[in-house]
């Protein structure tokens, strides 16, 4: 296999465009390579511009839950182009979308639109800013909700800190209201409570952690989450930019049984257009502007050709339920032929899954929590990405990503890389 033509676009790319990519985790730079240029996509493949075909399993970080320019989601879309992809104007399928989503997700009555989840989490936050009166929020670490400054935040040392920035540019006043704290830490949670509870004005979690390989929440973490902020009048805000339509139609707030206050949506609700979402309880949402005080606004939110996508897909998942089970199972499959090769070459690494979403971590014993992520062999893992790479089978270039099923993968494919998955694992003790 080889990417000739790829080093050479990536060379050329990083003339003009930072590090030659237009998101990080494009360039594959944990993994030491140069970034893969894809060419086109068809169902559960990928092809890349050197003519490689892999089994794909970033679907785009998300959306791509029906796999690679499925007819299902561009049906119709040249007759949107040809009466105008916007206008600035109100349209009929912006009602049709959010009646959807309100109906998908009974925590959600209302819902804004905009054009990415960084804005929608930004947007929830301000939002609940406006409705408590209050400046705090808390976050956790490992979580990822876009890349506002006040949430590009890690936690320092100990556990219940205000943190220091991800990144730089981003200025002290800008953090210092966030609070960060252990995923599935409860005795922290509550110590966080009991110190700042009263100035809390949300709480923003990822019920199940996506952005540091796939750590599902503990039950437990989150209901006592939605107790607390009851009991303290601050807002649960889930970002469920990934997990919305994907670990089922009604998200992950429908498979823990909670409901939060607001919620913030992206990738799936938009086809693979650009969209993001956030919505909630009515009284809460009709503090937005024009209603409201709480100011929000967007150009080309709620885009007619984003809609469209994001119209199909979402009525497809709903009239095809059949479609989260077969993720699952596949999924299921995938995580038993993985822990069968990690049994098989002894190696110290554990599968961490939820329905269609999976990961291997390269770390002894449960992950759990950040600190539990940050113990992985991301050495171990830029070896096993490649030996997958090679053998036809596109995972995360990161050990902190997910590897997500689509609707399009076949059996075959899944037989497949369950055996490239033994080889690479067999490779790797070598
Ligand atoms: N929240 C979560 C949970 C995400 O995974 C992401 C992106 N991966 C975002 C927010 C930000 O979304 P976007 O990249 O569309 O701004």
């Amino acid at each position: 296999m080889n990417f000739n033509k790829s080093e050479e676009l990536f060379n050329e790319a990083k003339k003009y465009i930072p590090g030659g990519v237009n998101s990080p985790v494009r360039a594959f730079q944990s993994v030491g390579m140069s970034s893969v240029f894809a060419r086109r996509g068809n169902g559960s493949k990928i092809i890349d511009v050197d003519g490689n075909e892999f089994i794909d399993y970033i679907c785009s970080w998300g959306p791509l839950v029906l796999g690679h320019s499925s007819e299902v989601i561009t049906k119709g879309v040249e007759e949107v182009v040809k009466a105008g992809v916007t206008f600035g104007l109100a349209t009929e399928i912006e009602v049709k979308i959010a009646k959807l989503i309100t109906e998908a997700c009974p925590s959600v009555e209302m819902v804004r639109m905009v054009n990415s989840g960084t804005e929608a989490t930004m947007s929830a936050l301000r939002l609940a800013r406006g409705y408590t009166n209050r400046s705090k929020i808390l976050k956790f670490e490992g979580c990822y909700h876009g890349h506002s400054d006040g949430l590009l935040v890690k936690s320092g040392s100990g556990t219940l800190t205000y943190g220091s920035s991800t990144s730089s540019g981003v200025s002290e006043d800008a953090i210092k209201n966030t609070l960060v704290a252990q995923y599935n830490d409860i005795e922290t949670l509550n110590a966080v409570f009991k110190a700042h509870g009263n100035d809390l004005a949300a709480v923003i979690v990822e019920p199940v952690a996506g952005n540091m390989g796939v750590v599902p929440a503990k039950e437990e973490f989150l209901k006592i989450m939605r107790k607390l902020t009851e009991e303290y009048g601050a807002l649960l805000i889930f970002d469920e930019v990934i997990t919305g339509f994907r670990v089922s139609y009604g998200g992950a707030q429908e498979v823990y049984g909670i409901k939060p206050d607001l919620s913030c949506f992206g990738k799936i609700i938009g086809g693979g257009l650009p969209v993001g979402a956030f919505g909630g309880r009515r009284e809460i949402m009709e503090l937005l502007a024009p209603v409201g005080p709480v100011y929000q606004a967007g150009t080309l939110s709620g885009n007619p050709l984003a809609m469209h996508m994001g119209y199909n897909a979402l009525t497809y998942l709903k009239d095809h339920p059949e479609v989260y089970t077969n993720m699952e199972e596949k999924a299921n499959k995938l995580e038993e032929g993985f822990k069968k090769a990690i049994k098989e070459f002894k190696i110290d690494a554990t599968v961490n899954r939820i329905k269609g979403m999976l990961n291997v971590f390269f770390t002894k014993g449960k992950v759990e929590t950040f600190e539990d992520v940050s113990k992985c062999n991301t050495e171990i893992y830029a070896k096993y990405f490649k030996l997958m790479l090679d053998q036809g089978v596109l995972i995360a270039p990161s050990q902190f990503e997910a590897m997500f099923l689509s609707h399009a993968h076949t059996e075959e494919d899944i037989e497949r890389t369950i055996a490239a998955n033994r080889e690479a694992m067999r490779q790797i003790t070598e």
